[in-house]
């Protein structure tokens, strides 16, 4: 038993502290109840509990087209699929650091392009990133330091249900929220704005204790607010900036102010759910007006994201190619063409489909170009049943695991709750690489 666990005779396991893999937050406090195979949420918010909470049924075997079949069985399948295929795409990327390292193990050794499901926020931000770099706060900055924190964009708890009781915690919480702050007493009211949509319930709940306003401004709006931000921070007039009405140019000076005269101001945005064709430009502004701030004050950005550990995915791609996500390996060679192999474009080319998707139930992309290999949670429906189906464990549920959290900086032990009936992301790809005659790295 683990320093977390608490029991008596016939009564479930209580396991705290538990650690979720999620949405990228990184919660660490979460509780659950165990008897047999059946896990049972006790503390844990609603995207967390309805994806932790297990029956005490079995799971699905393995299937081939259909037909039930055992792992070597189904993993000799997969492994002649790849063998045959001259363009694999592999999708989802929804896997524990170990699992990625399995699933790049196979992409090497048959060639595939490889895209997580979550990534299309992560580029919008790499596109400032990865040209100019910019200065982040990890979680533990945004609540120890932090006395203004900006949100660009609607409301993040839809996404981060514990954003603010993470980021920005208060005594006004109670005594179940998270821990204290260092450096800012815990009774301090920031200052949260919210340049974008009005704050939902829970969210107005989490912030009580702080002194909230809104400027609104519409979803298609963001960008050009940001850029205003940007301006009067740099002492510029927004005059060119079209769709910007004299209230809201007049809040968003006030803003400015605001920041300038914060020790320590956070700007934040959700760029999954921002419009598309605006998120690069919400966080190039973001970035610029912090640059702008640290000439006379302290001010960061942390960018919200890392759905399915995509943080992972994305720092071992790094690590392993020295090219993010979005790049197609294989013979010795890695080659990165986000336009090419983002996963929309690079199924329009692919003949084999492979989708690793172990977190949750999302099953693999429209594919029409050839067979489908799904390394995917039992409980995944499928519109289009795989040519092969190996299901796999969920980390933090079924077996251990890392993933990391969404700054970047905190890489997060997962354990497993319950006895491990179903094969990791690892173990299905570990059985596919040796049916290929491959070797782990
Ligand atoms: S907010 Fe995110 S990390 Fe925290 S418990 Fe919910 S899903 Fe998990």
């Amino acid at each position: 038993m683990t320093s977390g666990e608490k029991t008596t005779s016939d009564a479930p396991r209580i396991v705290s502290d538990v650690v979720c893999a999620f949405c990228g937050l990184g919660c660490d406090d979460l509780e659950v109840a165990v008897a047999g195979r059946r896990v049972t949420p006790r503390k844990a918010c609603a995207e967390a509990a309805r994806l932790l909470a297990r029956g005490e049924a079995a799971p699905p075997g393995p299937r081939i087209g259909g037909a039930p079949a055992d792992l070597p069985q189904a993993a000799a399948a997969a492994a002649g699929l790849l063998s045959a295929a001259r363009a694999t795409a592999i999708t989802g990327l929804g896997a524990d650091l170990e699992g990625l390292r399995r699933l790049y193990d196979l992409a090497m050794t048959g060639g595939a392009s490889f895209d997580h499901a979550a990534s299309p926020g992560l580029f919008a931000n790499l596109e400032r990133l990865a040209r100019r770099g910019w200065i982040a706060a990890t979680l533990a900055e945004v609540r120890n330091r932090c006395d203004v924190l900006v949100v660009l964009g609607d409301d993040p708890a839809p996404a981060f249900s514990r954003f603010f009781e993470r980021a920005v915690p208060h005594a006004a919480m109670g005594a179940g929220a998270d821990a204290a702050p260092l450096f800012v007493a815990r009774s301090l009211k920031r200052r949260i704005v919210i340049v974008g949509g009005a704050l939902g319930e829970a969210s107005r709940r989490a912030l009580a204790g702080h002194e909230v306003a809104q400027i609104p401004v519409p979803a298609d709006g963001i960008a050009t607010a940001a850029a205003a931000l940007a301006a009067f921070l740099a002492g510029r007039d927004v005059d060119g900036l079209a769709g910007m009405d004299g209230a809201t140019a007049a809040a968003l000076a006030e803003l400015a102010g605001l920041l300038k005269a914060a020790r320590y101001g956070v700007l934040t945005w959700n760029a999954a759910s921002l419009p598309p064709a605006d998120a690069a430009a919400v966080a190039g502004a973001a970035a610029d007006a912090v640059d702008l701030l640290n000439v006379a004050t302290r001010a960061a950005v942390f960018p919200l994201g890392g759905r399915d550990n995509v943080t992972g995915a994305h720092q071992l791609a790094l690590w392993r190619f020295g090219y993010p996500l979005r790049t197609v390996v294989g013979a010795g060679t890695a080659r990165h063409v986000p336009d090419l192999y983002a996963t929309e474009a690079a199924l329009a080319d692919a003949d084999l489909v492979l989708h690793a998707c172990a977190f949750r139930p999302d099953p693999p992309p429209d594919f029409a170009g050839g067979p489908v290999i799904a390394l995917a949670h039992p409980d995944t429906v499928f519109v289009r049943e795989p040519d092969v189906f190996i299901p796999v464990g969920t980390p933090g549920v079924d077996h251990a695991g890392h993933v990391f959290r969404m700054d970047s900086v905190v890489c997060l032990p997962l354990q497993a709750l319950r006895p491990q009936d179903l094969p990791s992301m690892a173990d299905a790809a570990r059985a596919i690489l040796a049916a290929m005659g491959g070797r782990a790295a």
